[in-house]
C-alpha cells in the first residue's frame, strides 16, 4: 500500500499531469471572478474536472490555486477569503482523486512586476507565497508546483517560501516561454532558467503555457543542462485563435499527443497540458506516455 514518492515514481515511468482548469469550469457553466473562487462557489464542479482528468489517465494533479495568491485575490475582491479558498482547493482535489493521486500545491505568478520594475519587493513576494503555502500545507500535499513564471526573481521568491516551509517536499518550477524564440516575456531563456533553478535546489524543472514553439526550444535548452533534475512540460493546446467572440486553441488532442511524444523524447518525465487542454487532450498525452515505456 501507499504510493511511491513522486521523485521515485518518475524515475520508473513517465507520469501524466492534468490539463486546464479555468476553461473547463467555464465550459461547465461555473462563472467566477477569479478561477480560485470556484473552490468556494462550485466545489463539486472543480472536483468533477479533476476526476475527469484522472479518468483520462492523469496521475499528477494541481490544486485550483493558480490565481489564489493575495495580489491576484485582491484584484478580484476576494482577499479576505484567501486562506479559506486556498485550503478548500486541497480538500477538493484530495477528495476527487484519492490517495493514489499526486496532489500538487499550485502557485502562480502574482501578476505584478517585481522591483525595481514594479512595486512588489522580493521580500513581499516571498511573503505572498509564504501565506499561500502556509494555508494549504496542513491539509496534506505531495509536492509543490510553481508555474507560468516569466520572471526568474518571482520564481525564486516562490522557491524561497517553499524551501522555508516545506524543505522535504518535492518542488517543481516551470516557466512560461511566451515568445516563439524560446524566451519568456522578461527575456529569460531555457538555459538561464534551468541553471538558476538548479542552483536553487529545485527538484523538477520545466516549461508550461506560452508559445508551443517557444516551449519546445526552451525545453530543449533546459534538457541539455538538466543533469539529474526531473523535467516537466505542460504545453498549451496549440495557439489561441479567435473563433467568433470566443478564443479557442487550435491544437487537437492528437496534436497534443504528438507534442507530448516529442517532449518525452527530449527527456520529459512528467507531461501534461496547460491552456486549452481538455480530458481528450490528456487522454492522447497519456497514450504517448504509455508508448514511451
Ligand atoms: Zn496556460
Amino acid at each position: 500500500m501507499g504510493k511511491k514518492d513522486l521523485l521515485t515514481a518518475v524515475r520508473e515511468r513517465v507520469l501524466v499531469c492534468e490539463g486546464a482548469m479555468g476553461s473547463m469550469l467555464a465550459r461547465k457553466g461555473a462563472r467566477v471572478r477569479n478561477t480560485a473562487e470556484a473552490n468556494l462557489t462550485h466545489p463539486a464542479v472543480v472536483g468533477e474536472v479533476h476526476r475527469e482528468y484522472q479518468e483520462a489517465g492523469a496521475e499528477v494533479f494541481q490544486t485550483n490555486t493558480f490565481s489564489a495568491n493575495l495580489p491576484m485575490l485582491e484584484r478580484a475582491g476576494l482577499a479576505e477569503r484567501a486562506a479559506e479558498l486556498q485550503a478548500e482547493a486541497v480538500r477538493i482535489l484530495r477528495q476527487a482523486v484519492g490517495e493514489e493521486g499526486y496532489v500538487g500545491l499550485n502557485l502562480g505568478p502574482t501578476g505584478e512586476l517585481l522591483a525595481p520594475l514594479g512595486e512588489l519587493s522580493v521580500d513581499q513576494a516571498i511573503g505572498v507565497y509564504r501565506q499561500q503555502i502556509g494555508a494549504m500545507l496542513p491539509l496534506g500535499v505531495d509536492f509543490i508546483l510553481g508555474e507560468t513564471f516569466e520572471a526568474l526573481e518571482e520564481a525564486e521568491a516562490a522557491v524561497r517560501a517553499a524551501k522555508e516551509l516545506a524543505p522535504d517536499l518535492p518542488l517543481a518550477i516551470t516557466l512560461s516561454f511566451s515568445l516563439s524564440n524560446g524566451r519568456t516575456s522578461m527575456g529569460v531563456s531555457g538555459r538561464m532558467a534551468a541553471e538558476r533553478l538548479i542552483g536553487l535546489g529545485v527538484d523538477i524543472i520545466g516549461a508550461n503555457c506560452g508559445s508551443p514553439e517557444g516551449l519546445l526550444r526552451a525545453f530543449g535548452e533546459m534538457a541539455a543542462v538538466a543533469g539529474d533534475r526531473v523535467l516537466l512540460a505542460q504545453p498549451n493546446a496549440g495557439v489561441p485563435v479567435l473563433r467568433g467572440e470566443e478564443t479557442v486553441f487550435d491544437g487537437t488532442p492528437g496534436w497534443s499527443g504528438e507534442t507530448a511524444a516529442r517532449l518525452i523524447e527530449l527527456g520529459a518525465r512528467i507531461v501534461g497540458g496547460c491552456c486549452g487542454t481538455t480530458p481528450d487532450h490528456i487522454r492522447q498525452i497519456a497514450r504517448a506516455a504509455r508508448a514511451s515505456a
